[in-house]
């Protein structure tokens, strides 16, 4: 049996890239500011990324050699 139709032409329309919840707070994000909603959001998350490298949690090792340097 031939079949007239190899596949549904439905199936073959993509619909409009589905849109990611914004990582910041939720809302559907927008193209221009992917993943996030907006250039706020993009700048929060981006804050958050770049003080969290930077605020490196003080490793509170004990130090041996610092009794014997001095306070200074
Ligand atoms: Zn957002």
């Amino acid at each position: 049996m031939p079949t007239d139709h190899p596949a549904s032409p439905s199936a073959k329309v993509e619909p409009l890239r589905k849109t990611r919840p914004c990582p910041e707070c939720g809302r559907p994000s927008e193209r221009s500011h992917y993943p996030f909603c907006s250039d706020r959001c993009r700048n929060v998350d981006l804050n958050r990324w770049l003080s969290g490298s930077y605020a490196i949690p003080a490793a509170e090792e004990p130090d041996p050699d610092a009794d014997e340097r001095g306070t200074l």
